[in-house]
This record gives structure tokens, C-alpha cells and sequence, in this order.
């Protein structure tokens, strides 16, 4: 009789493990919501964004010649090579529709009054230094405007992820990888040691290895998954319950993962 009753409590607490509502997965817009609207990485690219309700805005930070942070995805715009640049002569590039490269503080004085997350990857500079230089002013200029709690940070280098540890001990710093570099991806052990909240892993990494999703939430890791824009694959992604997709079709995904 006894057996009789364990079975049935282990058969409850299964049951109600299993039944854990997890949270779904949330939109991230790649750069901001530009496709067809606007350039990348523009405020207009982040006000689209925030308007569609999307959970974060991803963008990229670059070091100019004069040491000053600016919301860019190429190193090279319209002839202009940013880190050989001074921010004056970045400030005189127009893009088509009008608008130009905004400084940090400029995105992040708009970001202020949004509901948005923000996502932010800050692109190797050319020394350990620079980056050092470049992850201080960051917390200068986020500490500032009081946005500490909105924003995340991700780099394709774990020793940037280690200087955002250092700065922003209370954040979640996110290790992107490129499926064209095999080589760097981690382990969901390794990402655990260094104090990562999770993976940011191009599509391709995800798919040829079906298990690092499971494997990373086993360990109480978040996975972040880019840059997916078909349907199908972001379909995949959704049912695998992947935390975060990272897009240039916000809308598309925003669609998907209410149904
Ligand atoms: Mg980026």
C-alpha cells in the first residue's frame, strides 16, 4: 500500500515539473526595426522597435579615433573608416533617408523614456585597452541616464564579456558566436564558470547541434539565437523554446510567438 502512495506523489511531482509554464520566447530586433523603413542602428531604427512592442533592441557600439562611442555596425561607412575617424567627421555622413550614425548617448537618451529593452554589442576595438576604455565610458554614460536595469550586453570575445562582468556585475553578458568560427563556440559548462547568463549563437550552431538548447536551460542558461528571418526557422526556434530570437523581422516574429 505503501509503494502504492510513493508512486502516485512521484507521479504528482512529475507531473507538476513538467507542467512549469515557461516563459515564451521573446523578440529581439536585430539592430532595431529598419527592414524597409529606415537605415540599421538609427533612433528611428530603435523608436520602430519599441512602437511594435518588441522585448530589446540589439545595436552595435564602435570606439572612434577621438574616443567616443558611436551606435555603428560596419567599420567602414561610405568611405569613412569609423576608428580612424573623429566623431566630427563620422557626424557629417547621411544616410539616404536623412538621419546620421547617433553617438551612445544620443540612442540612449531616446531609449530612456521607451518601455525597450536594449541589447548592446560593442565591436572589438584595436587593443585591450581601448576595449577597457570603451566598456568604462559605457558604464558612465548607462550609469548617467539611470538605465542600468533595461540594458544587457553581448560580445563575440569572452575577454569583453569578462570586462562587462567586471563593470556590470548585476547584469546578464551573453557570448555571441559565428557559425564561420567553429573553433570559439563554448560549452554550456564553460559559459556557466565564466558567470555568462547564457549563449547569443548564430542559427547554423543551433541547428547542427541539436542538444545546447536543452543543455543550457539544464544548467539555468538563456539562449539567444540570430539572425533568423524565414518562417520556418523561426517556427524551430520557438518550438524549441529558445529564450530570445534576435531578427530583422521583428513583426514576422512578434506574430509567431503569439499564436
Ligand atoms: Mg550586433
Amino acid at each position: 500500500m505503501k509503494f502504492k502512495y510513493f508512486i502516485i506523489i512521484a507521479l504528482l511531482a512529475l507531473t507538476s515539473c513538467t507542467n512549469v509554464k515557461k516563459e515564451p520566447t521573446k523578440v529581439v530586433a536585430h539592430r532595431g526595426f529598419w527592414n524597409d523603413l529606415c537605415t540599421e542602428n538609427t533612433i528611428s531604427s530603435l523608436y520602430n522597435a519599441n512602437k511594435i512592442g518588441c522585448h530589446a533592441a540589439e545595436f552595435d557600439v564602435r570606439l572612434t579615433k577621438d574616443k567616443q562611442l558611436v551606435v555603428v555596425h560596419d567599420n567602414v561607412i561610405q568611405g569613412h573608416q569609423i576608428n580612424a575617424s573623429t566623431l566630427s567627421d563620422i557626424k557629417k555622413i547621411t544616410f539616404e533617408d536623412g538621419e546620421s550614425i547617433p553617438t551612445l548617448e544620443e540612442y540612449l537618451d531616446q531609449a530612456k523614456d521607451m518601455n525597450i529593452n536594449l541589447i548592446l554589442e560593442l565591436k572589438e576595438t584595436s587593443s585591450f585597452q581601448n576595449n577597457t576604455y570603451a566598456v568604462q565610458s559605457i558604464q558612465k554614460i548607462i550609469n548617467e541616464r539611470e538605465l542600468i536595469d533595461k540594458v544587457s550586453f553581448i560580445s563575440f570575445s569572452t575577454s569583453t564579456c569578462k570586462l562587462f562582468l567586471k563593470y556590470f556585475p548585476t547584469s546578464k553578458i551573453y557570448y555571441l558566436c559565428s557559425a564561420s568560427d567553429p573553433d570559439k563556440i563554448i560549452s554550456p559548462e564553460m559559459a556557466l564558470s565564466i558567470g555568462l547568463a547564457g549563449i547569443d549563437y548564430q542559427d547554423k550552431i543551433l541547428i547542427d547541434n541539436p542538444n545546447l538548447i536543452k543543455e543550457c536551460h539544464d544548467l539555468g542558461l538563456e539562449v539567444n539565437v540570430w539572425t533568423v528571418n524565414e518562417e520556418e526557422y523561426i517556427q524551430h526556434f520557438i518550438n524549441e523554446g529558445v529564450d530570445f530570437i534576435t531578427t530583422d523581422h521583428p513583426d514576422l516574429v512578434m506574430e509567431l510567438t503569439k499564436k
